[in-house]
């Protein structure tokens, strides 16, 4: 096992992440806690949640609630039930939450233990790959019909306890979905972690044991930097963003949960990448990057039938951009990125030439 001392500005917490550390949860739940309410998902409780169950139920009282798999959980509908099982358990100003599950049951969990009785203490126990990236950073929402993530605060845990092994049964289209994030961490910000990765891992049947720690650690730790500078999100948080502006706009264009988040970011890099080239004038080869990404099963092009238009116009709407300025994050190079103001033109004569 290792551990991880994720700084915020408002609270220092320990990340614990190994194989198989969920057996010692109860020495890593600190203080005086009167009962436990575990937040989980369909999949993930059919799994795990009884394993989990006895091992707590030595030692605290326990009661779970089970939320739909999906976005869809992330619902005011769902909040609100989770409130209504937390009141009828009688869950108190000293009780805990644990968040048993993906970015989803996260988000979701880590707002209602922001909420329930003006805060109550939350553990995140991640069981996806891509929660790697959403369990660190303090953000917690659910989402309005209006926008995603739209009701939300910033309510860091008490800890994060990652057993990676019950990542055995996620299915490989989810792990590749966290595997983006964690080659848009690389790309960011540490090119170790990218020489890494062009070494040690050339397809999905890799990323398993003690590469997907090494892959867990490596990207957290870039979140983690990345977040401690700008907790409020006024200016590097931004390259968190890299690959997404495209990314988001294909996911609203197609429409959310009609092409995995990864994907979509995969294909937001690819093109920032090609953006970048042009913006800087520079050669970063664009073509390796697209075999590289090829040989993780990624998408590479954009999904056919969406216009470019309707893209340039997601892209003018994202949160970076300012008086209707497209800004993107761009690559320098590879571990270094800017977050920059683009040109129009550019980019809508790029997306012809990428869209039919
Ligand atoms: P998710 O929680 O929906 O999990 C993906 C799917 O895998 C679900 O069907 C789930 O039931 C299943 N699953 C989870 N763990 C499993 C396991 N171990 N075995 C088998 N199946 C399992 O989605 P996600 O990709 O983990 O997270 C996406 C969410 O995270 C989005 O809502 C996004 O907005 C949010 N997010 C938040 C932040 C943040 O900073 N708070 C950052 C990135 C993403
Ligand atoms: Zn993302």
């Amino acid at each position: 096992m290792e551990v991880l001392q994720i700084k915020t500005q408002t609270k220092d917490y320990p990340l614990y992440v190994g194989s198989n550390i969920s057996i010692n949860l109860p020495e890593f739940i600190k203080g005086k806690v009167t009962k436990i309410l575990i937040i989980t998902d369909e999949n993930v409780s059919n799994y795990y949640l009884k394993h989990i169950e006895e091992i707590l139920k030595e030692h605290f009282p326990v009661t779970s609630f089970i939320i739909p798999s999906g976005e869809k959980a992330k619902s005011i509908d769902v909040f609100y039930k989770c409130h209504t099982h937390a009141l009828q358990e009688k869950l108190d100003r000293s009780s805990l939450v644990i968040a048993l599950g993906g970015g989803v049951v996260g988000d979701l969990a880590g707002f209602v233990a922001a909420t329930y009785m003006r805060g109550v203490p939350f553990i995140q126990m991640p069981t996806t790959l891509l929660a790697h990236d959403s369990a660190v950073g303090g953000k917690v929402a659910i989402n309005h019909e209006l926008g995603k993530n739209m009701i939300g605060v910033f309510n860091q845990p008490e800890s994060v306890v990652y057993d990676i092994s019950l990542l055995k049964t996620l299915p490989e289209s989810e792990m590749r979905s966290g595997f983006a994030e964690v080659i848009k961490h690389a790309l960011i910000k540490d090119v170790e972690l990218y020489n890494w990765l062009k070494k040690n891992v050339h397809s999905m049947a890799d990323v398993q044991g003690e590469h997907l720690q090494h892959m867990i650690i490596s990207g957290i730790k870039v979140k983690a930097d990345v977040v401690y500078e700008d907790e409020n999100e006024t200016g590097i948080r931004a390259y968190l963003n890299f690959g997404h502006t495209l990314g988001h706009a294909i996911e609203a264009e197609l429409g959310y949960g009609q092409i995995s988040h990864g994907d979509a970011v995969a294909i937001g890099m690819l093109f920032a990448i090609k953006v970048s080239e042009n913006h800087y004038g520079i050669e970063l080869n664009h073509d390796s990057f697209l075999a590289w990404f090829e040989q993780y099963g990624f998408p590479i092009s954009i999904p056919s039938g969406l216009s470019a238009t309707s893209l340039l116009e997601r892209m003018k709407r994202d949160k970076k951009s300012k008086e209707d300025k497209i800004r993107m994050v761009l690559l320098r190079e590879i571990g270094t990125v800017e977050l920059v103001q683009v040109n129009e033109e550019m980019i809508r004569s790029m997306l012809g030439e990428v869209c039919n």
